[in-house]
């Protein structure tokens, strides 16, 4: 450009803009870059946003005594690590920091307990004020609707009848809608029902059959499971439907019994801690010689308390859910046992709930800020071979997750319970994307024995690095509130091994010499003397990794999402000036290589989206370039598995199924999902809804 428009003319341009695609400045101008409110002139170039949001992250370290000097270094190193495209944070981040609105968080769970209203702000219209607040700025929420009774269950104080918890959750999804309007993105929202629930039937087909497309548009809905469920499933055994309406056993502070039928507690993460806390409570003896009481047993009382409304098949139930979710991709389940005996700071209380995408279990008014590194940048290219910058994706990670948790103190809280849960936990979610394509720069197709091993180590290495960097914080600004350095559980002491994950899906093979030699280094990991440095100096964080689905911002750092498989290879997009064909740029680079690229070819690609099934393309290109429905579930859900292992939150995918598939594939996936250890499960299947919002190939 020196030599087009002079040199030291564009002094205000900078060059690292040219690193954005098209695409990516299309969404920055939409809603990311700064206005003016009053001419509505554009006040900032995609750098300049960098800029702001690493000035306004960097100057929260000034409160902790680095000097102005420290503070710019570090400014330079989280816009360097952003500009490049190496890390972004997530939406709020981005849309919000350093501007009036100043929530930097993407997600947020909400309690509801079975009240209008209560003192402590948790009845159900506080928590539709909470989530029109985070709305309006971008954020996401969850909810766990299982507190409320049933419909038809009496409600004392009007002597009238309840209208249960699907009929209010039709109102904070007419809400949703209407925040939408003024609000900066669309609210998203995880509705959650645990499968005890009398009101589960009525929940579980709340958005299918007639009602798919038409209700709760603005929800996404699980079924909370438990292994105890689950187990039943498989023997086709009864499982007792509860009403949740508190039905006090005289001398206890809480329904302790009911909770704990209700809840089928597992007894591996009900810590003796706990058990004894109940015990001080309020005499619900949970111990019988120091032994916790059966769930039978805590069922037999519920029954005596009139809590039980009825029994049903636990396999009909299951099967019930499946069809639902063949039908129209919701409900997904939670696995909330897995969910709470791999989370860190267990003994704060029970997680029943995740955000809209199921990245991050949260405890009541918890909230996360999620940021992702782009693997894609970290594969280079040599006349040698090609081989994985590690060092420069410690280094990212590093300043990535000090960024991460400068937002906690940088955001402006909307409600004092979040800002007091936030502080409390520190959690911050560091994430990926661009997975797809570093497989493919590798030359390793995703669904492969080697995707999956390289899945595993890069998120072993990455959770590694990151929980160092939270150390490391620690012992600069010290360690989060509610840390406790003995009952802290260390997550890798339970992530289970890469043979157990193709045992469970059957699928046969071995790791390459070439992806064990590309990822030797995270072989000599030593976690052992992790747990010793954080015995020794704490840690910054609860949690520190989350895999989210980055929806946006992958757009904006160009490379695929998350770490999803490509989704289509060309694609006919209808725009108001016209029909444009888009062609993925790396496919283009491969069809370069091998002289197709022409455009009779990429027409013919385009007509489809994939080209597995295109016999004129050289077989290397076939396989390399297998699309989200191409894909075979079981490697959707080991890529899934693998991340979960190195990850304390949670992993979002989508287990894209084919138009075809039968109810059986979505049954066999709900089940392996649960055996894997992942902590959710969504499936959708292709065509399965009318307003599906991207279509592979021509737009049909
Ligand atoms: N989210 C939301 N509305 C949206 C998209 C996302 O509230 O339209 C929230 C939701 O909690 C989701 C989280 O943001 O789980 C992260 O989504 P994603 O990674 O796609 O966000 P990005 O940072 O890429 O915009």
């Amino acid at each position: 450009y020196n030599h087009v428009y002079g040199k030291g003319k564009w002094k205000d341009f900078d060059p690292k803009d040219l690193l954005l695609t098209y695409n990516a400045l299309k969404v920055l101008e939409a809603r990311y870059l700064l206005k003016d409110p009053n001419t509505l002139r554009y006040i900032e170039t995609p750098q300049m946003m960098f800029r702001r949001v690493a000035k306004y992250l960097a100057s929260v370290e000034l409160k902790y005594g680095k000097s102005e000097s420290e503070v710019k270094a570090l400014e330079e190193k989280f816009y360097e690590i952003m500009s490049n495209l190496r890390f972004l944070p997530n939406t709020p981040t981005l849309m919000n920091s350093g501007t009036r609105l100043g929530i930097l968080s993407a997600c947020f769970v909400i309690p509801v307990r079975d009240s209008m209203t209560t003192p402590e702000g948790d009845g159900i219209y506080d928590a539709l004020r909470a989530m029109a607040l985070v709305h309006q700025q971008g954020g996401g929420t969850g909810f766990d609707f299982s507190e409320l009774r049933p419909k038809g269950d009496v409600v004392a104080s009007t002597a009238g009848v309840a209208s249960g918890p699907v009929s209010f959750m039709k109102i904070f999804d007419v809400s949703t809608d209407v925040v939408k309007q003024g609000g900066k993105r669309r609210g998203a929202n995880m509705g959650v029902m645990h499968v005890w629930h009398a009101e589960i039937e009525d929940f579980i087909n709340s958005k299918s059959g007639k009602l798919k497309d038409v209700q709760l548009q603005n929800f996404n809905i699980s079924v909370g499971v438990y292994d105890y469920f689950m187990e039943k499933v498989e023997r086709g055994e009864e499982v007792p439907l509860i009403t949740p309406r508190k039905t006090r056993i005289p001398g206890t502070d809480h329904d302790y019994y009911i909770n704990k039928a209700r809840n089928y507690m597992s007894e591996e993460w009900v810590q003796e801690e706990i058990l004894n806390e109940l015990e001080e409570k309020g005499g619900a003896v949970w111990l019988d010689e120091s032994k916790i009481i059966t769930v039978d047993e805590a069922l037999a009382i519920a029954e005596k308390e009139g809590a039980i409304i009825r029994w049903i098949n636990a396999r009909s139930l299951f099967e019930e859910i499946v069809k639902s979710a063949w039908d129209s991709g919701d409900p997904g389940l939670l696995f909330i046992d897995e969910i709470n005996r791999r989370h860190p700071v267990w003994y704060l209380g029970k997680i029943n709930a995740t955000n809209p995408c199921g990245e991050e279990p949260l405890l009541p008014w918890e909230s996360c800020n999620l940021g992702s590194i782009n693997l894609e940048k970290f594969v280079k290219e040599t006349e040698n071979g090609k081989y994985i910058d590690w060092d420069g994706l410690a280094e990212t990670i590093k300043y990535a997750v000090r960024l991460l948790d400068n937002v906690i103190d940088a955001n402006k809280y909307p409600l004092k319970q979040i800002e007091q849960a936030t502080k409390n936990t520190r959690k911050v979610g560091l994430g990926v994307m661009g997975l797809a394509r570093m497989l493919i720069r590798l030359g390793i197709p995703y669904d492969s024995v080697d995707a999956i091993y390289l899945s595993y180590q890069v998120a072993k290495f990455i959770y590694y690095h990151a929980f160092k960097t939270s150390i490391e914080l620690a012992k600069e600004k010290g360690s989060f509130p509610a840390y406790d350095p003995l009952r802290y559980h260390d997550i890798w002491e339970s992530a289970r091994p890469f043979e157990y994950l193709l045992e469970v899906t059957k699928v046969e093979g071995k790791p390459s010499e070439y992806v064990r030699k590309l990822t030797a280094i995270v072989d000599k990991l030593d976690f052992s003397e992790l747990k010793a440095e954080r015995i020794k100096y704490g840690l910054r964080n609860s949690t520190v990794v989350s895999v989210a689905p980055t929806g946006t911002i992958s757009i904006i750092a160009g490379t695929s999402s998350s770490i999803e498989p490509l989704f289509a290879l060309a694609f006919i997009r209808n725009v108001a000036v016209g029909k444009f064909m888009e062609i993925d740029p790396l496919f283009l680079e491969y069809l370069r290589k091998y002289e197709l690229d022409n455009p009779e070819v990429v027409k013919k690609v385009a007509e489809t989206g994939t080209v597995g099934e295109n016999m004129f393309m050289p077989a290397t290109i076939r396989k390399l370039f297998r699309t989200a429905h191409e894909v075979p579930p079981e490697f959707h859900l080991l890529h899934q598995a693998a991340w979960q292992q190195w990850n304390d939150s949670g992993t979002s995918k989508t287990i894209n199924l084919r138009s075809e598939e039968p109810p059986e594939t979505v049954e066999r996936v709900y089940l392996m999902a649960w055996k894997l250890g992942v902590k959710g499960i969504t499936v959708y299947r292709d065509k399965s809804k009318s307003q599906q919002v991207i279509y592979f190939g021509i737009k049909k």
